[in-house]
């Protein structure tokens, strides 16, 4: 009877300890996660600025807007929060064409598109008709656009250009001019297509031989 008694009181705390383990363990996973949270929430997340060994803290500086980021368009389209309302330099290729800013005739847009390899990233600029000047080809297929050094105020939604993501221009400088790139016939492109073409010619040629002979 003792025994019987036995078996029920552990079998009730096998059951007691099966509820309350899970809801336990919970509790302890959820403790870490949560401070985890709260600190990354206090520290700022890290950004591609921040992993830029050139980007030196100057403690004479004053905390104002007025520091340059000398980024990549990559950089600032990846973080434009970041970069909103600051003045950015980067280099890039003058593609597409010049659109005249219509309200004013003396600015204009420029699309600067990013030189990375395999990237198409691009910006909007906006600068001055004079600046714009200094572009001997803008890029397009067979030409390499000139390559311009940007320096000018990076804006996420431009209030004064309906919310386009935009640059306005203070410097624009030239740092290689455009290279045209004329198109040259390359026979050997054709060299597989030219050798099918000889085969089938010599596969029919055999055909009609061979059905000459047999009538
Ligand atoms: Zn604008």
């Amino acid at each position: 009877m003792n025994k019987l008694l036995f078996n029920i009181f552990a079998l009730m705390l096998a059951f007691a300890l099966a509820l309350a383990l899970p809801a336990s363990a919970f509790a302890e996973d959820e403790n870490p996660s949560s401070s985890d949270s709260a600190a990354s929430a206090k520290a700022e997340p890290a950004t591609s600025v921040d992993a830029n060994a050139e980007n030196i803290v100057d403690p004479t500086q004053r905390a104002d807007n007025s520091f340059i980021y000398d980024t990549t368009i990559e950089d600032i389209l990846a973080e434009t929060s970041l970069h909103d309302g600051r003045i950015v330099q980067f280099v890039g290729e003058a593609i597409g064409d010049r659109v005249l800013d219509d309200a004013s005739g003396k600015y204009c847009w420029v699309t600067i598109e990013s030189m990375a390899d395999g990237s198409d990233a691009n910006i909007s600029v906006y600068m001055t008709v004079e600046q714009a000047e200094q572009i001997d080809h803008f890029g397009r297929y067979g030409v390499t656009g000139t390559t311009l050094q940007i320096r000018g105020t990076f804006n996420q939604a431009c209030s004064n250009h309906e919310g386009l993501v935009d640059v306005h221009a203070t410097n624009v400088g030239v740092m290689a001019r455009g290279v045209e790139h004329p198109d040259t016939l390359n026979l050997s492109n054709f060299g597989f297509g030219i050798f099918l073409i000889i085969i089938g010619a010599a596969l029919m040629a055999a055909f009609y031989f061979v059905r000459e002979r047999m009538r």
